[in-house]
């Protein structure tokens, strides 16, 4: 007999402070005890007190030892920004959306416990079975961007431009609402109900293909640096890119602004990505003229235009580990993806582009300690953190991904 334990319906926002809580200039991301990692000054969920003081030694045994007596009820995914003492147990590693396909794909575990951020857990569970339960460890591990993007805030922003821009006609849409898989469910769902489409960073390009091809703009969410650099390498002018500010009447932009537009940006951004400037890349080059900068399309305009190349976390991935041996890569990217990439590429000398150790902080909030509490509630019969869309939501948010499949990429 199942139990799902009462879980919070809604996680803490990230604020800016919190997200560099981690930083440091000397580069040790040692795993402590969780009582000591309570002192960082972020916001974490509440866990049983006999979890606190537990060493890494000691949670990494009650991993391996409840990993063994559940065996295959449960599949552990872990993306490629987890700290390495909690990736160590993924059985899958890999980007948002390839995480959430295994979690499609992997019908025989009833359990999926999602080391990554709590949009990623509310994707696998629109793409899972329905006897199949999602758990986030850590119900404070959200994420800074999709945060930005409160779903009663871009209702009220879909309204007004509807208002401004009506629905069109002759079968093309005034606009089209497409949102990065990095956003709540909520904002996918009305991606889904309004003629529009998830994409990731990998298929941006044709997400934007697909919407241009139904209607005159596009309504690009949350992120503004991957909806302009993916409108940059279209072809599309700078100028005709708009930024929506959710603080501002009518997102701070004239009804003539909007109808001048191409595509309409929502202000949000990645903290971790915009940490990287060109500055840093100016900086690898003078050290290296050889080095080749590869950076994610989270980075700002002015950084992706000056790198050697861009893309997904995937994209970085195979890049760096395909590169030929006794090459130089300066990476903009997550810290603890770049760590793993050096350690396991020593042919290579590779190097994150900003010198100070700043993980994300909301990736860092799932301690190990967290993934021993959940897997022992499952050895309990309970099911802790377990993360379920409404059906509503879930029905019109699987439309704008079926769509995203549809576009590939
Ligand atoms: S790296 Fe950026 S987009 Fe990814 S989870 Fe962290 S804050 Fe969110």
């Amino acid at each position: 007999m199942i139990s799902i334990s009462s879980t919070p319906k809604t996680i803490i926002p990230i604020t800016e402070l919190e997200q560099s809580a981690f930083c440091q200039v000397e580069g040790n991301l040692r795993t402590k005890t969780l009582e000591e990692e309570f002192q960082s000054g972020v916001r974490w969920q509440k866990v049983p007190t006999r979890y606190l003081k537990l060493t890494p030694e000691q949670v990494e045994a009650g991993i391996k030892y409840a990993r063994k007596e559940i065996g295959t009820k449960a599949v552990v995914l872990g993306h490629h920004y987890q700290r390495e003492d909690v990736i160590q147990f993924a059985d899958f590693r890999g980007d948002s959306y390839l995480l959430s396909k295994h979690a499609a794909e992997t019908k025989e575990a009833k359990w999926i416990i999602f080391c990554g951020v709590h949009f990623m857990a509310e994707t696998a569970d629109l793409l899972s079975d329905d006897d199949q339960h999602v758990i986030l460890p850590n119900m404070a591990a959200g994420c800074s961007m999709a945060d930005m993007a409160a779903s009663d805030d871009v209702e009220d922003a879909w309204d007004d431009l509807m208002d401004v821009l009506g629905e069109g006609e002759n079968g093309q849409a005034e606009i089209i609402p497409i949102t990065y898989m990095n956003s709540t469910a909520a904002i996918k769902a009305l991606c889904g109900r309004n003629g529009g489409l998830v994409c990731t960073s990998s298929n941006a390009d044709a997400a934007y293909d697909w919407a241009l091809a139904r209607g005159k703009r596009i309504l690009f969410l949350p992120d503004q640096h991957l909806g302009r650099n993916t409108g940059l390498a279209k072809g599309i002018p700078a100028e005709d890119m708009v930024v929506w500010n959710p603080f501002r009447p009518m997102g701070g932009l004239s009804e003539e602004q909007l109808h001048n537009s191409k595509v309409v940006l929502w202000q949000g951004h990645c903290s971790v990505h915009t940490r990287f400037t060109v500055k840093q890349i100016e900086e690898a080059r003078r050290n290296d003229p050889d080095v080749n900068v590869v950076v994610h399309p989270e980075c700002v305009r002015e950084v992706v235009d000056a790198a050697d190349c861009n893309g997904s976390t995937e994209f970085i991935r195979k890049t760096v580990e395909g590169a030929p041996a006794g090459t130089s890569w300066a990476i903009g990217t997550e810290i603890n993806m770049v760590n793993r990439l050096r350690d396991g590429n020593p042919d290579k000398r590779i190097f994150c582009l900003d010198p100070v150790v700043c993980p994300c902080a909301t990736m860092y909030r799932i301690h190990p300690a967290y993934v021993l509490w959940v897997l022992e509630g499952i050895m309990a019969g309970v099911g802790i953190n377990v993360v379920q869309v409404d059906a509503e939501t879930k029905r019109d948010a699987l439309v704008a991904l079926e769509r995203m499949l549809e576009v590939g990429g």
